[in-house]
């Protein structure tokens, strides 16, 4: 039996090698490759993608996997041999079910489809994505079609990036939390918004870029085990646990662009590098979910970025960085800036209150798409009617309308959005469960110290990387499944405090 798992192991740990090699190759091309490696490197990609896929799917793997049932079944559900069977046979399962022409012929596709949007966006020019959009919207059928059996069309979307949870069970949670959200944000927008102005002035990159890090670095982000790089979307990357990569961009106008997009990323590689060392190169060695990924980034950015105790340490620093910028501004009135709310068209700029209403238009939208009930051509239309009843406000165009996200133009639709709103009612659920264990938590906030929440969420989140389901790991984390209650309790609190509501 041992001999079997032995064998398992370093099958997967190979697959994972040539992954690990395609996400380095996708690294270098989103921060430092020439232009000219454009055409190459899509085909040096596709080949490594292609090899992995190929490999993972051999029926040796099947067999091993078939061959371990009885060790499986003498093993203790939580044990790490356990558990990573558990995981490979439901990622195998999965995989055989989706032939490889057809991952061959969607990647085709989406990058087609990509190519064509990065220039119907700027042109504001729906009609030349538009054919493009609906044959990527047969394409998300048909993969979903390979999973017959299914209670909603979207649920094998939704599978791989949040195992556990079904589109009912997002319909659900939207609802409950947009009957709560609407008034807020309606409450707040009526006002007049913060002024901002003090985050427009003129900022130097490298001095943004350098307060960034070592903000990254107090949170725990280790130098030795990961980088910074600049590029256009920032993102999280991992080769293996001993390096874990963020990138991010910045605005000289723009003073929150660098910091947050810092902190956001630092969330998500937090995460990585906190997984168990002995899970390295494993399928267990990665973050459980979108959702809970989400959660990370977050949960630091806004929950511990954003708050007034961690400016009440990190304020006094950024003055001394740009005195002529900021000494005649107070904490107050930045700590107001960074948490505008306000009615915007653009879900990535969008503030904490609103962020969730973009989100919930784009699932629902997905799955009126998927479910028949929408055609690709009626999309702009819908987008300005939904958008004016949920923000009061018309977008001017396609462009910051319906254009606006990449997610529908390089990958299928269904499944990609519903992880951001995920990650900010998991976020607050995983703060408030720290917080009832570690009442210091916020003091030390304040004195720059975040080791102890750090540390609960290696403990009960981090160090765990895939071992669990999400909706398991939310279970023992937390003590309770996903719930909005801590999060509206938390927009309540702060939003209450800066705009008085009541
Ligand atoms: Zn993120």
């Amino acid at each position: 039996m041992e001999t079997n798992y032995t064998q398992l192991k370093t099958r997967l740990i190979e697959v994972n090698d040539i992954q690990a090699a395609a996400g380095l190759l996708h690294w270098d091309q989103s921060t430092y490759m020439p232009p000219g490696g454009a055409a190459a490197r899509a085909r040096q990609s596709a080949t490594l993608r292609r090899l992995a896929h190929e490999k993972f799917t051999d029926p040796a793997i099947g067999k091993l996997l078939d061959d371990l049932i009885p060790y499986q079944q003498s093993l203790d559900y939580s044990s790490d041999e356990a558990s990573l069977i558990r995981l490979t046979r439901r990622q195998y399962e999965r995989a055989i079910k989706i032939p490889s022409e057809f991952l061959a012929e969607v990647a085709t596709h989406t990058s087609e489809s990509f190519q064509v949007w990065t220039e119907a966006r700027p042109a504001n020019d729906f009609e030349r994505v538009r054919p493009y959009l609906e044959k990527t919207l047969e394409y998300s059928r048909q993969s979903a079609n390979f999973f017959p059996g299914y209670d909603h069309i979207a649920d094998p979307l939704i599978e791989p990036r949040e195992y556990g949870m079904k589109a009912v069970d997002v319909k659900r949670v939207f609802a409950e939390l947009r009957e709560q959200l609407v008034p807020i944000a309606s409450a707040i927008t009526s006002q007049s918004p913060a002024d901002d102005s003090c985050l427009h002035k003129i900022y130097p990159e490298e001095k943004q870029l350098a307060f960034g890090l070592d903000v990254a670095t107090r949170f725990g982000y280790d130098l030795n085990r990961g980088r910074s790089d600049k590029t256009h979307h920032p993102f999280m990357t991992k080769f293996s646990l001993g390096d874990v990569r963020i990138t991010t961009r910045s605005k000289e106008d723009s003073l929150g662009e660098a910091m947050f997009c810092t902190m956001h990323e630092t969330g998500h590689a937090l995460y990585e590098q906190g997984i168990r060392g002995d899970f390295e190169g494993t399928p267990l060695a990665r973050g459980t979910s979108a959702g809970v990924h989400e959660s990370q980034s977050r949960l630091w950015e806004n929950i511990v970025g954003r708050s007034k105790g961690f400016w009440k340490c990190f304020y006094p620093q950024l003055q001394q960085i740009f005195p002529n910028q900021l000494n005649d501004v107070s904490l107050d009135t930045f700590h107001r800036a960074i948490n505008k709310v306000e009615r915007s068209l653009i879900r990535t700029e969008a503030d904490e209150v609103t962020y969730n209403l973009h989100v919930m238009l784009r699932f629902d939208f997905e799955l009126a798409l998927l479910e028949g009930e929408m055609e690709i051509k009626d999309l702009p239309k819908a987008w300005r009617e939904r958008f004016e009843s949920d923000f009061g406000i018309v977008p001017p165009d396609d462009k910051d309308g319906v254009l606006q996200d990449v997610h529908w133009y390089y990958n299928l639709i269904g499944g990609g959005f519903q992880g951001y709103t995920l990650g900010n009612i998991l976020g607050a659920q995983f703060y408030s469960t720290a917080l009832e264990t570690h009442p210091e938590i916020p003091n030390e906030i304040e004195n720059g110290e975040f080791q102890t929440l750090h540390n609960w969420l290696i403990e009960n989140v981090y160090q765990h990387g895939s071992k669990f389901t999400a909706p398991e790991i939310i279970e023992r984390a937390t003590g309770k499944s996903m719930t909005i209650e801590p999060y509206m309790k938390y927009l309540r609190t702060k939003y209450g405090e800066l705009y008085s509501l009541d």
